[in-house]
């Protein structure tokens, strides 16, 4: 195993676009137990926390940009994200501890593309987009087009997450939602999540974003679900409609953490609390 530590962002794509096989070392809380655990075997370790130019969190005309590398204690205290997007800074609350806040980075949740990762569900109802940067290119993917499969991303070998892009004005005129279902409050990993927001006009729902985690092989919109709510005043909806659609959007699983019937029985309640609030 070798360890690399880039001297500046042109440095490190230049190492990305030579090396073969490489993993990224951001906070390191999900890749040194995968190292240690054995998973990853070989590989070439490129730290990135130092790099200046992929953290910090600014304003950009009606833009939002988080560096990749920014802990989730910085957004939590962040001022601009309190003003702006109060959603991330009331969810990202029971992260993991406060210790594991301090070195955990938002790009690496997203990155390491977990069922059960945190901040996905938040950023797919922001409508966030991921920079990706590389030697040559620098592309601006939608984060709900970002993964593929279980752990599998549209991330060239040469890419890394450069900036989370969300619109300033994406929670205005919006109510927010988001529950984090564990076997616990601190230090627990989601055995269901959903985020959601929704804009009411006169009793009639008029949008509605519903986002879900650790029901799928990766995070996601239930786009089938939403489509069946808008334009539905409260009254008007048919649950067994909405189980319906939520049914052909999840594939939940059993696992150590759950079973399959909890986890789909705990969504819908969710969604429904919601809905009613
Ligand atoms: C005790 C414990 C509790 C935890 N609790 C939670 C929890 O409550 N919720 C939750 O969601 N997660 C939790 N996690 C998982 C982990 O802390 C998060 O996923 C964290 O955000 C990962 O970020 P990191 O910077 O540590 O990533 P790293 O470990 O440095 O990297 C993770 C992966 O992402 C890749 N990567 C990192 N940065 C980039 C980038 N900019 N571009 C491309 N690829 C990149 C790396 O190559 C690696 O494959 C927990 C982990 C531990 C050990």
């Amino acid at each position: 195993m070798k360890f690399i530590k880039p001297k500046n962002i042109n440095n490190l794509y230049e190492t990305l676009d030579n090396l073969d096989q490489q993993y990224l070392l951001a906070g390191g809380t999900d890749i040194n137990v995968q190292i240690k655990n054995g998973t990853i075997r070989n590989p070439n370790i490129v730290y990135i926390n130092h790099l200046t130019e992929l953290n910090g969190i600014e304003e950009k005309n009606d833009l939002i940009l988080i560096g990749s590398t920014t802990s989730f204690s910085e957004i939590i205290n962040s001022r601009i994200i309190k003003k702006h997007l109060p959603l991330i800074h009331s969810s990202l609350q029971n992260f993991a501890s406060p210790l594991l806040q301090t070195s955990a980075t938002i790009g690496g949740n997203i990155a390491n593309a977990s069922p059960t990762a945190d901040v996905i569900p938040i950023l797919l109802v922001l409508d966030a987009k991921l920079m990706l940067g590389s030697k040559d290119n620098t592309r601006e993917v939608f984060l709900k087009d970002f993964f593929t499969g279980y752990k599998k991303t549209v991330m060239k070998s040469n890419e890394l997450i450069t900036k989370i892009i969300i619109s300033k004005n994406a929670e205005s005129k919006y109510q927010t939602f988001y529950s984090k279902v564990g076997s616990r409050n601190s230090l627990t990993i989601a055995k269901v999540a959903v985020s959601s927001m929704k804009r009411v006009e006169h009793e009639k729902i008029t949008d509605i974003k519903i986002a879900v985690g650790s029901l799928n092989e990766y995070p996601r919109r239930l786009y089938k679900v939403e489509e069946y709510i808008i334009g539905k005043s409260i009254t008007d909806i048919d649950y067994e409609k909405v189980e319906e659609f939520l049914n052909m959007e999840i594939t939940p699983i059993s696992d150590l953490r759950s079973d399959k019937e909890y986890r789909y029985h705990v969504c819908v309640n969710l969604i429904r609390t919601f809905l009613n609030e």
